[in-house]
């Protein structure tokens, strides 16, 4: 008998074995897809990594359903890392499975599909069965995936729904909820009918009358013939020398139809620079270090002052990369960042890169999926954020993690909770590939690796062109308060410098880290503060709707006018966040244009995207934001940075804290004068002496490193100890608290580690879930695969004790 081994993409650890005949088995190859049943009735997409003549002595086998593809999707070293990451962060390798592949390649009998909306569809395209799948979609808005199995009277259907998926016409459910709106471009192409020399003759005789649209219609066979490539609206009414309008009446004629495609998805119409990248001096010299360090090291850490012009020496690299017809990688921390650096690489390597990220539609997702597969040029370069790395690489060369330290890069929900920079250096590995590591603020452990010889290190410590390192002054704000010299939230130092810097036309960005700081609405009466039903947070005000947001469950109810508690009137708001800001700037500056970024003004239809561009375009004089704005953008006309409150950063109750406000006022202060003249920062605090602040000031990293490495030490944490956070929740308080101090014992009893809790975290109750934490603490030269196999068994057997078993528990290994 005959049986492949294969992952399910469920929430379960272990592979299942199915039947396969003989021919199925000769044909089928480790890394292609089956459609298998499992379950009562379901039927999933499963991934074959192995083929076999081992019965399973505990069940029957099933019979697979059929055979996805023709051709591998997946292969051998993709495995290897996705057992890896399965192993390394205690997940199950079906979570990998199926955080790691397009959700359009994992169809299930469960996956609700609809048709797409937006489309023309052409129904003589379509087979029968496809025609009739259209056709119910035309009675109903929407169907499960076994819905058209019984409407097709055949289980066999995973390749038919796939090819209508690739043709455009349907759509997974999922993704008509995503909110991510990138920025699109309008082109405009001939309707079909009209596209040959009689349609053309027509259409002209049509136009005789209508001179403008003539024009433009001429002046668009003129583009077609000349570039052969799509044209876009902006760019026909620029070469014609006309106007929306007439483009507009062309389109209402049925003549002209209009569509859109992504920014970062245009292929590159540009020229590629001709001129070859000079590196200054001292990007030279680190670009021969690094190329000296990968002789005999895997893993190189770029340490570049903000500015210092880092990207510039991953294009080198890069180029060296691609004359060796290697793929390269580009790992980014934000997907908002991408577009930026899509531009800045296609002026050097044209279309031969590609963006992967999730916020893709399932097709874009699908297609990069196949471009890397098959090693194209056309995705030689893959720009993404974390799960670019899950894509079909089988010739990588190196992978660039760009702002190493930031936390984005650690999965935090769902599992896997993966580190994509620590996820790369194994991929890496296999692939006998490079990483290089960039940020101007290392977190910790990186620069420890680095310090301790594991890995390389590398230092500029000039900014690219002469230009100073930003200037930074310190206001105290107890003594500022005590004098009176406050506006609001603004010092008169703040003020004055914001006043300097808009009168010479220059741009200022405000900093106000975290809408947890945002305000509360207090009883002066009581002090009672409105809280959130369901979680232990304090309700968030929020002025523009006059509503009180719950910023972890999106709980809201109108701003009470008196107080619930003692129904006095007497409300306050107390702490800031962005929006105060914005307001206050209002009254102090009415004359310049403000900007907000954060999370609220971001989603919707300002997105991040149009920003950005309004304050590079200079429509917006000052920008107020969260720690949206320190990662990595690069604004040449901001003169000053303004640091709202340092303090709240500061005294988070979290190890890091330190480190991370260390990396947040650096890089936010980063975006100071980034071309010639120096810029200003002025950090407001109650704190100046503060160690971290003062390191800040004096752009000491070695110093924060130093003195949080020694406290790391002594408090048993990374890069000294790693972590292991398990949580729990349930709705039964009682039965959480029991369960949590059982396994918190067993822990105790068995492991010989530092463990740490049941603890309540700050916030313990979320969505009516309360939460209690347990922490473990392994020593770096402790063997971690032992360890992890008795946690692992020890979780297990809490599973077994009934009472326990609605207990929720999630594994987070270095937990971010
Ligand atoms: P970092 O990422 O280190 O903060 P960037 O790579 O964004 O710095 O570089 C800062 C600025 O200097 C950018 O505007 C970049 O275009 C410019 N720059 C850096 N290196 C060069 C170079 N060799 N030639 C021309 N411009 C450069
Ligand atoms: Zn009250
Ligand atoms: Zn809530």
């Amino acid at each position: 008998m005959h049986f492949v081994e294969v992952i399910l993409p469920l929430s379960l650890a272990k592979t299942f074995t199915y039947r396969v005949s003989e021919t199925e088995f000769l044909y089928i190859k480790k890394g292609m897809r089956v459609a298998v049943p499992f379950g009562k009735s379901k039927i999933y997409t499963a991934l074959v990594i192995e083929t076999h003549q081992n019965q399973p002595t505990l069940y029957d086998a099933k019979e697979i359903h059929q055979i996805l593809d023709e051709k591998p999707i997946v292969n051998e070293l993709q495995i290897t890392h996705w057992l890896w990451i399965a192993s390394y962060y205690m997940c199950a390798i079906g979570d990998v499975y199926r955080g790691a592949m397009p959700s359009a390649l994992l169809l299930e009998s469960e996956t609700i599909i609809s048709q797409k909306s937006t489309d023309f569809v052409d129904e003589s395209t379509l087979s029968d069965e496809e025609y009739l799948i259209y056709q119910a979609l035309q009675q109903q808005s929407s169907l499960k995936v076994q819905d058209i199995s019984s409407i097709l009277n055949k289980k066999n259907i995973f390749p038919i729904i796939q090819k209508l998926i690739d043709k455009n016409i349907l759509v997974l459910q999922e993704e008509i909820q995503e909110g991510y709106k990138p920025k699109l471009i309008r082109y405009i192409r001939l309707r079909s009918q009209y596209d040959s020399n009689e349609g053309l003759g027509e259409l002209l005789e049509a136009l005789k009358n209508a001179g403008k649209q003539k024009e433009i219609v001429l002046m668009y066979f003129q583009l077609t013939a000349s570039e052969k490539k799509p044209i876009a609206v902006k760019k026909l009414i620029e070469t014609a020398n006309s106007n929306a309008a007439t483009i507009k009446a062309l389109i209402d004629k049925d003549i002209f139809e209009e569509y859109y495609i992504q920014e970062d998805r245009v292929n590159f119409q540009g020229k590629i620079k001709e001129e070859i990248l000079q590196l200054s001096q001292a990007q030279e010299v680190a670009f021969q270090e690094i190329k000296s360090n990968f002789v005999a090291k895997e893993v190189c850490l770029l340490h570049g002052v903000t500015s210092s012009g880092k990207t510039e020496i991953y294009i080198k690299l890069i180029e060296n990369y691609l004359k060796q017809d290697k793929q390269v990688l580009y790992l980014l921390p934000e997907i908002a960042l991408t577009t930026q650096l899509v531009g800045r690489l296609r002026e050097y390597f044209g279309n031969k890169v590609a963006v992967f990220h999730s916020k893709y539609s399932n097709n874009e997702r699908v297609e990069v999926w196949k471009q890397v597969l098959e090693n194209s040029a056309k995705a030689q370069i893959v720009i993404g954020a974390r799960s670019a790395l899950f894509l079909p690489f089988s010739n990588l060369g190196i992978i660039i993690v760009d702002e190493e330290h930031e936390q984005t890069f650690k999965q935090q929900d769902p599992s896997p909770r993966y580190h994509a920079r620590d996820a790369s250096i194994v991929l890496a590995h296999s692939h006998k590939s490079k990483v290089l590591l960039g940020s101007a603020t290392p977190s910790l452990e990186t620069y420890y690796n680095s310090k301790t010889d594991k890995y390389g290190l590398v230092e500029i410590l000039e900014r690219f062109g002469n230009v100073s390192m930003p200037d930074i002054e310190l206001v105290d704000l107890k003594d500022k308060y005590f004098r009176k010299k406050m506006s609001g939230h603004f010092s008169d130092i703040l003020i004055e410098e914001i006043t300097i810097a808009l009168s010479l036309g220059e741009q200022v960005i405000l900093f106000q880290n975290r809408r947890g700081f945002s305000p509360v609405v207090e009883c002066m009466t009581c002090g009672h503060v409105p809280q959130c039903q369901q979680c232990d947070v304090s309700l968030t005000y929020h002025k523009h709707k006059n509503q009180l947001r719950c910023h972890y469950c999106g709980y809201s109810m109108a701003n009470p006018t008196s107080c619930h508690a003692c129904s006095s009137v007497h409300l306050t708001t107390k702490g800031f966040g962005t929006e105060q800001i914005q307001q206050e700037l209002i009254t102090l500056f009415p004359a310049a244009k403000i900007g907000r970024m954060d999370q609220d003004t971001t989603r919707g239809k300002f997105g991040f995207e149009k920003i950005i561009d309004s304050f590079k375009n200079r429509e917006v004089d000052i920008l107020v934001g969260t720690q949206m704005l320190a990662k990595g953008l690069d604004f040449d006309n901001v003169s000053l940075v303004g640091i709202m409150n340092a303090d709240n950063m500061l005294y988070h109750p979290d190890f890091r804290a330190f480190e991370r406000s260390f990396q947040m006022m650096t890089q936010v202060s980063g975006r100071s004068g980034r071309s010639e003249k120096r810029g200003k920062v002025i950090i407001q605090t109650y704190n100046p002496n503060h160690n971290t602040i003062q390191q800040v000031t004096n752009n000491d990293y070695v110093g924060m490193y130093k003195e949080q490495l020694y406290e790391r030490q002594i408090y048993k944490y990374p890069p000294y100890f790693r972590l292991v956070k398990l949580t729990l929740k349930h709705r039964d308080f009682d039965k959480l608290k029991e369960g949590s101090i059982w396994l918190y014992q067993v822990f105790q009893q068995n492991l010989n580690l530092p463990v740490l809790g049941p603890e309540e975290p700050p916030i313990s109750r979320i969505r009516n879930e309360y939460i209690r934490t347990i922490l473990i603490k392994i020593p770096q030269n402790h063997p971690l695969q032992p360890t992890k196999k008795t946690i692992q068994k020890i979780l297990d057997s809490f599973e077994s004790v009934s009472q326990y078993r609605a207990i929720k528990v999630t594994v987070n290994v270095d937990f971010y």
